[in-house]
């Protein structure tokens, strides 16, 4: 997988695409696999790095959502938990299964969640992950050894899936490239055109790379740009009604020994009636979310410190240690495209609790737009879409084939086995063994980046070669996770990255310091000042 390979893709296809895909988040490449794997001409375009928008800053978790069923929202639970099993068979690689615990300080709490979560379990059916239990006051400090202990009575524990978010993206992307899509990073619409019926029928895109323009024709454009769908919308049909409602989530993440053990933590209710994580993930402790509404979607979206403030204090209600602002390694924020109906032509997938989720939206222009939903279930929501957009286009009638299908890097080994066997480079799934062969050939990339953070020199390599990483952001943010772990450790590592990526990738001096001085202005967000 890179750049130049798909645009000679590009180049050598005159014709017009089935469908085009504007947006590279988990809901465009996930219509993208599932286009082309039907055996639909698949054109993907992402005006950043694929995963730059909300995709690469969730709470990774590939779940039903507990908070939907006590909203009785039970289809929505039922698909969502049938979608996560789905995940973990098709990419055990890098989806796995994590204990939670809602820790009990109320006599009538242990019942309450202790049912409710038995239901969770049970909506699972075959898909199911684990069952869930109450905890005596000990065996919950035993899966929390870190849970403050006044006034705890016990728990409750219940599993959810887990994963990297970016990295089940760039082997998403790796997959649909497998299935003969043409994908592009840094690739920006700037406009949609018309046939004389005034139907959308293709796109003007521009490289931000070079600064060429271009147009692509298409049967059929799917809006998969996320918080961004009502901007191009209104390209198409100026005027068109808004859907999205944008609000903002941030996480903090701390060191490991802030949550001790394997399990996270689940507050089913914050002070303010909100829902908190405290999860273990990648040897650190993410914590989060916020939901703040906001007034619109930015790309690089920057934490507020009311939301700093608030996680920081509800943590420390929970956690023996509690953290301060000197503890936040990094801090990072994402906007969750929240999608509403509107009264123009559109149609909802089949059942009506899905629609409350997910929408797909078809304007008058027949742009199909595809927003809103989870992570957890972009395998359906890109079912639906495509079914919606292949009968639009008039295309051949041809069914899903992505239930069953393995995600890029499939391998069964339990996670514990295959740590043992790659260490961090596990996440890599079959492709581990393609990066202990570089280090084979050159043992200096076997040289870690920094002592804090488990990434090796020759990973920077692979990103550059294998994985479409353009800059030294895409590197330390998607293709590793550094700076969502540790943003000064990633800060510390940029000049070393931007090294080996110019000499992978023919860097001059000039454009080796733009990329590093970039990388710096964005890691900033990521910080948090005492
Ligand atoms: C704080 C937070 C926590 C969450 N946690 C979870 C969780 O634990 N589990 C879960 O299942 N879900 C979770 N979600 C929801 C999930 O992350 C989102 O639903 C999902 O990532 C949305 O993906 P997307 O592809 O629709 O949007 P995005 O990932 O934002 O992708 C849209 C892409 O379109 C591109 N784009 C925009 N305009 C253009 C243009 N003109 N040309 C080309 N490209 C363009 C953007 O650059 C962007 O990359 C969370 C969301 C938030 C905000």
């Amino acid at each position: 997988m890179n750049r130049t390979d798909m645009w000679r893709r590009m180049d050598a296809h005159p014709k017009a695409w089935d469908v085009i895909v504007v947006g590279g988040g988990a809901t465009g490449v996930g219509v993208a696999i599932d286009a082309a794997s039907r055996g639909y001409d698949v054109l993907l375009v992402e005006q950043s790095d694929f995963g730059k928008g909300t995709s690469s800053r969730s709470t990774k978790l590939a779940h039903g959502g507990v908070r939907y069923l006590e909203q009785g929202n039970i289809g929505l639970v039922m698909e969502a938990l049938k979608e996560r099993g789905l995940l973990l068979q098709n990419a055990p690689h890098i989806v796995h299964d994590l204990a939670f615990v809602v820790p009990n300080y109320d006599w009538w709490e242990a019942p309450f969640y202790g049912l409710g979560l038995k239901l969770y379990q049970l909506l699972a059916g075959k898909y199911g992950f684990g069952a869930s239990r109450i905890l005596s006051r000990e065996e919950t400090l035993k899966h929390l050894p870190t849970l403050k202990t006044e006034g705890l009575r016990g728990g409750a524990v219940y599993y959810d899936g887990q994963f990297d978010d970016a990295r089940l993206l760039i082997h998403m992307v790796a997959t649909a490239s497998e299935q003969g899509a043409t994908l592009l990073n840094y690739v920006e619409v700037t406009g949609l055109t018309k046939d004389a019926q005034g139907f959308v029928d293709g796109i003007s895109a521009r490289d931000a790379e070079t600064g060429n323009e271009f147009r692509a024709t298409a049967k059929v454009v799917v809006n998969a740009t996320g918080a961004f769908s009502d901007r191009l919308r209104l390209k198409a049909e100026p005027g068109a009604e808004p859907m999205i409602v944008p609000s903002q989530g941030i996480h903090l993440v701390f060191d490991a020994s802030f949550l001790q053990g394997e399990s996270a933590v689940m507050v089913p209710h914050t002070s303010d009636g909100r829902v908190l994580f405290a999860i273990p993930w990648h040897g650190h402790t993410l914590v989060g979310t916020t939901d703040t509404s906001v007034a619109s979607a930015t790309l690089e979206p920057v934490a507020m410190e009311q939301e700093i403030e608030f996680i920081l204090a509800t943590a420390g209600q929970y956690l023996t240690k509690a953290p301060a602002r000197d503890d936040v390694l990094s801090v990072f924020a994402g906007i969750r495209p929240l999608a509403r109906e509107t009264g123009a032509i559109s149609r909802v997938p089949s059942t009506a609790s899905l629609s409350r989720d997910h929408i797909i939206h078809i304007d008058r222009s027949g742009l199909v737009t595809v927003c809103g939903g989870k992570w957890t279930t972009y395998r359906h929501m890109a079912e639906d879409c495509v079914d919606q957009a292949a009968t639009l286009a008039q295309l051949p009638d041809r069914p899903c084939v992505t239930h069953h299908l393995h995600i890029h890097g499939f391998q069964e080994a339990a996670k514990e086995e295959a740590a043992k066997e790659f260490g961090s480079l596990a996440v890599y799934g079959s492709d581990a063994h393609e990066i202990r062969k570089l280090i084979e050939a050159d043992p200096g990339l076997a040289e870690p980046l920094h002592a804090a953070l488990p990434y090796i020199k020759a990973e920077a390599i692979w990103a550059a070669r294998h994985e479409m990483a353009r800059t030294v952001e895409d590197t330390l943010a998607r293709r590793t996770r550094a700076l969502f772990l540790n943003a000064r450790a990633a800060l510390a590592m940029a000049p070393a990255v931007a090294n080996l990526m110019a000499s992978e990738l023919g860097w001059d001096e000039v454009t080796r310091t733009k990329h590093l001085d970039a990388f710096r202005s964005v890691a900033s967000n990521y910080l948090l000042q005492s």
